[in-house]
């Protein structure tokens, strides 16, 4: 169709200069807008992409401080933090928030006050914590796997159980002559008083071999227990009272105890000769203590 030729006018050549100058300023003000949105907008925006992937073991609740603002608590430390050696090859451990498989228990530390763990069967239907339990079967299918026979003996314990396991020491105890206070002092030394025990953690876990049930030095040479402590690592367990580490964990060589504590911490423990305590110290990295946490699960 033919344009009508009669819309059009010669307009002045100062009203036409006036209109480029509008719309350079126009240009102009879209551009800062551009860039503006670039800097705050898109840029949080992969921010908040970025927080939401990593996080696949969020933190707790509890480790979110009101004072906290929104950006900080979307990038939360998760499960094991990265375990870092720096130049002189010192072991350091970043910190991190409370992790579920991180909690020390041990004489001066007590089990999170009404702790429950969520419990899922293994062999022999002993019961550990739920997210350790795969990676325990695991260990049991593997070890079985290089031709040993391991047996569970004990997992989790309810404080109940703790508690009779403890009076029946300080019986036995009597029983030899000791005083009631001397009969206390020293069942604590062999049986950890309830509350203080990680079997009551859910991520504990006696082990023996089938063919030697018997909880003393000797179950050490067993091959189950060689091959235990040399792979249990691997699934993220500990041997947690090391032979030469008494002094520190308050608690005899016991060959036979393996603790959870996820797979990068137990390779940092394993790697550099640890024990739990000396983890947690070396690091400057605060055992996680939950006593007061209401909304851990
Ligand atoms: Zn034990």
């Amino acid at each position: 169709m033919a344009r009508r030729c009669g819309a059009y006018k010669i307009r002045p050549a100062y009203k036409t200069r006036k209109i480029s100058a509008l719309a350079a300023i126009c240009l102009l003000v879209l551009f800062t807008l551009l860039i503006f949105l670039t800097q705050f907008g898109l840029l949080n925006a992969a921010d908040y992409v970025r927080s939401t992937t990593n996080n696949e073991n969020p933190a707790p609740m509890s480790v979110i401080d009101n004072n906290q603002s929104k950006d900080e608590v979307t990038t939360p430390r998760t499960d094991d933090s990265p375990v870092l050696l720096d130049d002189n090859q010192s072991y350091h451990y970043e910190p991190s928030v409370n992790t579920w498989q991180l909690i020390l228990v041990n004489s001066t530390n007590k089990l999170p006050e009404g702790y429950a763990p969520e419990l899922a069967t293994v062999d022999q239907g002993y019961e550990v914590d739920y997210r350790c339990r795969d990676d325990l079967q695991q260990m049991l299918n593997d070890c079985r796997a290089a031709g040993f026979n391991p047996w569970i003996c004990s997992a989790y314990r309810t404080e109940a159980t703790q508690q009779s396991l403890f009076n029946n020491k300080v019986a036995s105890l009597r029983s030899q002559g000791y005083s009631p206070s001397d009969a206390e002092l020293n069942a604590k030394k062999l049986v950890a008083p309830p509350n203080y025990s990680e079997h009551q953690l859910g991520l504990a876990v006696d082990i023996v071999d089938a063919n030697y049930g018997a909880l003393d030095d000797s179950q050490a040479s067993r091959p189950v227990q060689k091959w235990l402590m040399e792979n249990s690592w691997r699934y993220g367990f500990i041997l947690r009272y090391p032979a030469d580490k008494t002094d520190l964990t308050g608690i005899s060589f016991e060959s036979w105890h393996y603790r959870y504590v996820g797979k990068q911490a137990a390779s940092a423990i394993y790697e550099n000769g640890l024990c739990l305590e000396e983890y947690f110290s070396s690091a400057g990295y605060a055992p996680v203590f939950m006593a007061d946490d209401e909304s851990f699960g």
